[in-house]
């Protein structure tokens, strides 16, 4: 077999699905040298998975994509509860909204898991040169952790194969109805991926060094058993089918997402879909009966229709369109371990497999690597320290876990067979089913993320604390006026600002730009580039005493042994590792945007003032008052100072005059660049 040149990248990531593909991206708006390796010979085209929360919609808008998938997608708005009557006739019982009214910009949508690869892709193409390299599967992998925290080393070698062509293709167990392992194309702008680019690379081996890797090779991670990592959980014995049809039916809410519990024969949650598909979700009774591990291969389509068709008894469900189906026996399981020496990473489905009704598997995977592609890209870039690597454990395990808790309380209600009365104990309790549900409205939205105190989040807590006790201190010596102790001691108040969480994903309202009125959700601002921000709530800078007070903090910022100018690389632009935004309550009208202090519109020889850094707390023309203030519980008068990482999590408040503690804030976290 010829062997390749060797080849050297600073980050490889293992799989092309929802998890590898944020972390290209990633790795694209941040200018890494990544590549992306995928063993299958193209992406994904239809099935799978296909619920998006609020949180993904708002991590996409950050991408600049989420408009694409808020037109193409299916909206979710409502759901209804059907259960069985006294007489055992299942009957529409309840209506809630499916997403919380008010918790996000976004609501749930659904659409699937091939379009949204497709948005990555095009995202990747328009931002960077990586491209998924389809069809190469890893051999071998070898770490020398003796270099681990050595900056400048590529410890990592892996030894790949470039498959042929049909070793690249999926087995196709069914007959002509595409199922969980063979996909087809729906879609125009798939068209070019439906055949494999091999680059003439067929048949070859080549060994790749790199510094960093994440395997994001699903739920039979390759990478995940070459690190000897296990997973912990068990598997159920609930079995569930999943059919994307257009159904012919005379059932009222097939256009609702539907939770139907019939009195003997399981459970159907109604999924309606984009393109008039609507996906099934059915328990199979008649397969899991007996318990244990079942035989896949035996379940048809016309097995899973029969079953639904039974539950939803006496509406009729039959279809001719058959998009995509798939079999399930659910195994509820987190890894032991996310990370190998902070530099073999795994997310997604390969450190976290739970049941697929909740829509939390793309999502949850999605946002694992969305939480580390930066932290490795400011690493590599030598912004940030590597310290922050360790809060990807400690942040995205213990959501792992959340999740497995909850998709395990969920299927347990969902999986049960109704009470038939109070006295019924082996039954489940409609009434708890419905509480759960609403309850679990807000773990679902993804908004309900909480990372714990570390060097990031500088909540109350051991604020040096890696979170999985680990003290990690200052890392380098940078001449910062903060002393040793001073660090350690960093925590935020979260008093002056009630609404905004630390640890949490920073809230958004809506707020004028100061210098063209024009109305924007604040969050638009927060662009996934990589750079952390300071938001100043100025407060009513009408006031002169206010106003003295957002001068002094510019100052502070922007004098040239400031912080910020310390962590800026010389010659890039001043925003350019640490983005300073302004939130001001006084009345839009009454300010001058170029007679506040500099820091707030910087000043570029060709492209003039930035006009983009001003917001305003005020009255619309158009679209009302957004009361930013209220919302973010933040004092009108006196304002505070947040900081928002990259991924727009809240690492820190503070007062205006609380400039040190801001500065030891980064101290903690990036590396001096100058002096
Ligand atoms: P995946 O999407 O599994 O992506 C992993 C990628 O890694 C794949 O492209 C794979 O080809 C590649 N890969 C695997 N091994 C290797 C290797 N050794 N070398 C190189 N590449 C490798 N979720 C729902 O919410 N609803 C559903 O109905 C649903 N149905 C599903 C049906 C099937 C058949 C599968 C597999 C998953 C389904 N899921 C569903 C789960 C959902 O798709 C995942 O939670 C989500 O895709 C996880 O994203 P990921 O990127 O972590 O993993």
């Amino acid at each position: 077999m010829v062997q390749l040149q060797d080849s050297m990248c600073d980050l490889l990531i293992v799989g092309a699905g929802p998890a590898g593909l944020m972390a290209a991206t990633w790795a694209a708006r941040c200018g890494i040298n990544a590549r992306i390796i995928d063993k299958r010979g193209t992406k994904v085209f239809n099935g799978q998975a296909d619920g998006l929360q609020c949180r993904s919609l708002e991590i996409f808008d950050s991408f600049g994509f989420a408009d694409r998938v808020w037109q193409e997608s299916n909206h979710m708005i409502e759901i209804c509860l059907w259960n069985p009557d006294e007489t055992g006739r299942i009957r529409r019982t309840d209506r809630i909204p499916d997403t919380i009214p008010g918790i996000s910009r976004f609501q749930q949508v659904v659409l699937h898991q091939g379009r949204i690869e497709r948005f990555f892709l095009d995202s990747l193409a328009e931002y960077s040169d990586i491209q998924v390299e389809r069809g190469v599967l890893p051999e071998q992998l070898d770490i020398d952790h003796s270099r681990a925290e050595d900056l400048d080393a590529f410890p990592i070698r892996v030894k790949v194969r470039h498959l042929s062509d049909d070793e690249a293709t999926p087995f196709q167990h069914s007959t002509n109805v595409p199922d969980g392992l063979f996909r087809s194309s729906l879609a125009k702008d798939d068209t070019d991926d439906l055949i494999r680019k091999s680059r003439g690379k067929n048949g070859t081996t080549e060994i790749i060094r790199t510094k960093y890797m994440i395997g994001c090779d699903g739920a039979h991670s390759w990478t995940r058993r070459q690190l000897g990592f296990s997973m912990e959980g068990e598997q159920t014995d609930f079995i569930w089918g999943v059919l994307d049809i257009i159904p012919i039916t005379d059932f009222p809410d097939i256009r609702m997402r539907c939770a139907i519990h019939s009195a003997e024969s399981g459970s159907v949650m109604v999924i309606p879909r984009e393109n008039k598909l609507v996906r099934l979700y059915i328990q199979l009774t008649e397969v899991s009966k007996n318990g244990g591990q079942v035989d896949r291969s035996t379940i048809t389509p016309s097995i899973i229709l029969q079953a639904a068709q039974r539950i939803m008894f006496p509406y009729k469900l039959t279809y001719t369109y058959c998009d995509w189906w798939t079999a399930y026996q659910i195994g509820q399981r987190v890894g032991n371990n996310f990370s190998s020496s902070d530099r073999i990473f795994l997310a997604g489905d390969a450190v976290h497999t739970h049941s697929p009704k909740a829509g939390q598997g793309m999502n949850v995977s999605m946002q694992d690597s969305y939480n580390l592609g930066w932290k490795i890209a400011l690493v590599i870039n030598g912004i940030a320290q590597r310290s922050i690597l360790k809060t990807y454990q400690s942040e995205r395990r213990r959501v792992a876990q959340d999740l497995i808790a909850f998709d395990h309380r969920f299927s347990r209600l969902f999986s049960g067979r109704p009470a038939k009365d109070a006295a019924d104990e082996a039954g489940i309790s409609m009434a708890e089913f419905k509480d759960a549900f609403e309850k679990g409205n807000m773990f679902a939205s993804g908004l309900a993320v909480d990372y714990g105190a570390s060097i990031l989040v500088a909540k109350p807590g051991d604020s040096a604390d890696q979170g999985d006790g680990t003290d990690v201190g200052p890392q380098q010596t940078n001449g910062s006026s903060s002393s040793y102790s001073t660090i350690l001691k960093i925590t935020g108040k979260q008093d002056l600002a009630t609404n905004i969480k630390m640890g949490m994903r920073f809230p958004s309202f809506q707020v004028l730009n100061q210098a063209d009125a024009r109305p924007w959700p604040f969050a638009h601002f927060l662009k996934s580039d990589g750079r952390f921000r300071i938001i100043l709530f100025a407060g009513n800078i009408a006031s002169p005493h206010q106003f003295q007070r957002i001068q002094t903090f510019g100052e502070d910022l922007s004098g040239p042994d400031s912080f910020i100018h310390r962590f800026t690389p010389l010659g890039k632009p001043i925003d350019s590792v640490i983005e300073v935004l302004m939130i001001h309550s006084a009345p839009r009208k009454g300010i001058e945007l170029l007679e506040l202090h500099d820091v707030f519109h910087p000043l570029d020889e060709r492209e003039g003032y930035d006009y983009g850094k001003v917001f305003v707390d005020d009255e619309s023309y158009h679209e009302g008052h957004g009361e930013a203030y209220k919302g973010y519980g933040v004092d009108r008068e006196r304002g505070c100072v947040v900081v928002v990482r990259p991924d727009q999590y809240v690492g820190w408040i503070g007062e205006v005059e609380d400039v040190v503690d801001l500065g030891g804030y980064f101290d903690r976290i990036l590396i001096p660049q100058r002096g």
